[in-house]
């Protein structure tokens, strides 16, 4: 499993962190503390990002990821900041710290930015061309199976067609004609609404909550789009 430190005070924006981290498939080390984070890293040396807030009840942030760049050149380093007042001293600071994200934040900004740095510190495994992974996801398309956190999901060929069609276009919306069109083919005279009947199908198979759908989200009077 891919860990990511997560080094936060507030209990609130901690969990908030946790489980949208879970959701894209990271497995999140948590520490509400300076001096806690620091073993949390000793516990773990195959964590490879480390999520810093700076503002801490005991050591601040950054000396936190001074001492972490200390023993160890290669994790990654995102510091949490609160203010924009803090981005000067961020940037004076940046020495140890790769990347930083300014709270309010959004689940789909922090992961990319988790993911990015995930990718340049080499801790991704090399994924191979028959492989798409977005998030908990991995779709194979050589014998064209998906597979959710690592369990295999069955499809239908209709539906493997859809997910693949989203897996390519992660963020983008899809218009229910263009899925119509890729995957039932030009030539297909049907009706959009089967279009409709195999997402709900493909919802209830892929979604934590198939009535609160999170992976696969309508774009009212349009289509779908996927992402997270
Ligand atoms: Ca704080």
């Amino acid at each position: 499993m891919k860990k990511v430190l997560v080094l936060e005070d507030e209990a609130s924006i901690r969990s908030f962190v946790v489980i949208n981290l879970k959701r894209s498939g990271y497995d999140p080390i948590e520490a509400a503390t300076g001096e806690e984070a620091l073993e949390r890293m000793r516990e773990n040396p195959d964590i490879k990002v480390a999520l810093l807030d700076i503002m801490l009840p005991d050591i601040d942030g950054f000396e936190v990821c001074r001492q972490i760049r200390a023993t160890n050149s290669k994790i990654g380093i995102i510091m949490l900041t609160a203010r924009t007042q803090e981005m000067d001293k961020v940037t004076g600071l940046m020495t140890g710290a790769d990347d930083y994200v300014t709270k309010p934040f959004s689940p789909a900004e922090l992961t990319a930015r988790i993911d990015a740095l995930y990718r340049r510190v080499g801790g991704d495994e090399e994924v191979p061309s028959f492989e798409i992974v977005n998030g908990p996801f991995k779709l194979n398309t050589r014998n064209r199976t998906l597979e959710k956190n690592g369990e295999r999901i069955r499809l239908t060929q209709v539906e493997y067609s859809i997910m693949k069609m989203f897996m390519d276009n992660p963020g983008r919306a899809l218009s229910r004609e263009d899925i119509l069109n890729t995957v039932w083919g030009r030539d297909y005279f049907g009706e959009l609404k089967v279009v409709d009947v195999n997402i709900r199908r493909l919802r209830i198979k892929i979604e934590d909550d198939p009535t609160n759908p999170t992976y696969i989200t309508t774009v009212w009077g349009y289509g779908y789009k996927w992402g997270f």
